[in-house]
């Protein structure tokens, strides 16, 4: 039987936390649906086009060890935005949420685009500021020389990018529930999470 869990919301607000966490917690698969966009940006750096990179992404794409950098999460929002790159990688997300034993997916347009009848949709938010700090300290941890206020102009710029586009923009989906995890350690939202899907399980 299939059950899908979709989840959105902006840059660095607690996603991929919350889904890898409830993913695990309900024995559910997880797609994170950002790596496809960060693989068709990394391929659009390497002076691959960009639909045709959508069109023929391939597993070595999906390992690539360069997707988290911050400039191919630029690069990622720039190619999606772009209509055929997207169109080129519904399919394979709607097979994926369908599957049977249920699944997560987290993204930009998960419960609205890719999967309208998903049985919960989950927003999980946070001011610019504090996903800015956040992760400022994930990439100074990981060594990193950046500063906050170009981490900040990052986030802010892909906010803008993703919430503005005539496509699939980044959004709630009318019948999602809000997580604002601004004033909240990400411990308690996965509790709150987990409670929302236990009661529609
Ligand atoms: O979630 P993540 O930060 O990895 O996403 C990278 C970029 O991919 C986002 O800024 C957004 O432009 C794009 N994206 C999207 N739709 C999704 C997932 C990601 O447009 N479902």
């Amino acid at each position: 039987m299939s059950f899908t869990i979709a989840i959105d919301g902006p840059a660095a607000a607690g996603k991929g936390t919350l889904s890898r966490g409830i993913a695990e917690h309900f024995g559910l698969a997880h797609l994170d649906t950002g790596l496809l966009y960060r693989a068709v940006g990394a391929r659009v750096r390497d002076g691959d086009e960009a639909v045709a990179a959508a069109q023929s992404l391939t597993q070595a794409d999906l390992a690539r060890d360069d997707l988290r950098s911050a400039d191919v999460a630029q690069a990622a929002s720039v190619v999606a935005a772009i209509p055929e790159v997207r169109a080129a990688l519904v399919a394979f997300q709607r097979s994926f949420a369908r599957r049977d034993g249920g699944a997560v997916l987290d993204g930009r347009d998960i419960g609205t685009v890719i999967c309208p009848d998903a049985e919960v949709k989950l927003y999980v938010t946070a001011s610019a500021e504090v996903r800015a700090t956040r992760r400022f300290h994930e990439l100074q941890a990981g060594g990193s020389d950046t500063t906050y206020d170009a981490v900040l102009e990052d986030v802010k710029a892909r906010d803008h990018r993703d919430a503005n586009r005539a496509e699939a923009p980044m959004k709630p989906a009318d019948d999602a529930v809000i997580l604002d995890t601004s004033d909240l350690d990400i411990g308690t939202v996965l509790a709150q999470a987990i409670k929302i899907v236990g009661n529609r399980r």
